[in-house]
């Protein structure tokens, strides 16, 4: 999963950014509204995180411009302290949620999770697909078996793609750009390399290669 942050104040993008990779995310970040605007149209994110003060473009109008453009990204707004109507104006303008600051890094945390889940149709915490579960805290796998497999980050963000798409095509294309960050080596041979320690470690079945259209993840979501 990949999520963009675009704030301007550094000291709160670094704690976000840092948070978000360690529970497993891929993260880009920008500072200004009008770069922000352009990320946020340009890469397929699977979560945005939008500061409402920003500067160059108000986040309020970033927000409005993608959703008249239909660009519907999951978007957490962060507003100012006691400031009532701006999350009324931020959730107004098509934001999923809010947070007011200051906020607790676990707070942002539980709610990324929960939106990024809510995206894609799950409701409950840590996913089960196909016999796979994951767990969201300790980054491992069960087989079936109950066998745990601890993963890297990499094979973390990856598998958590290919479960959030159960028998879905995913193109090497979009795996790398769901699991990358913006100034990673994007090198779509490499998932080819991922995918394959995914499919010694978990089992080969549960990848199916589809020659020249990607791979598919094989199960029904609960
Ligand atoms: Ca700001």
């Amino acid at each position: 999963m990949r999520i963009l942050i675009i704030e301007d104040d550094f000291a709160i993008v670094d704690a976000i950014q840092q948070a978000l990779r360690k529970a497993g995310y891929a993260v880009d970040r920008v500072h200004n509204g009008i770069d922000g605007e352009f990320m946020g149209d340009e890469e397929p994110y699977d979560l945005v995180i939008l500061d409402l003060g920003l500067p160059q473009r108000a986040g309020l109008e970033v927000l409005k411009n993608w959703r008249d453009r239909g660009n519907k990204v999951p978007v957490l707004v962060l507003t100012a302290r006691d400031a009532w109507h701006e999350r009324v104006d931020g959730l107004k303008a098509g934001a999923d949620d809010y947070l007011g600051k200051p906020f607790h890094i676990e707070e942002l945390l539980a709610r990324v999770n929960a939106l990024v889940r809510r995206a894609h149709g799950e409701a409950t915490p840590g996913f089960e697909v196909a016999g796979v579960s994951l767990d969201e805290e300790r980054q491992l796998a069960t087989t079936s078996s109950g066998e745990e497999h601890p993963l890297t980050g990499t094979e973390y963000r990856l598998l958590r793609y290919f479960m959030s798409h159960p028998g879905v095509i995913l193109s090497k294309n979009r795996l790398t750009e769901h699991v990358y960050e913006g100034d990673a080596d994007r090198d779509s041979n490499v998932i080819e390399v991922y995918v394959k320690r995914l499919r010694n470690k978990l089992g080969k079945s549960l990848f199916e290669t589809r020659r020249g259209q990607g791979y598919v993840f094989r199960g029904e979501a609960k």
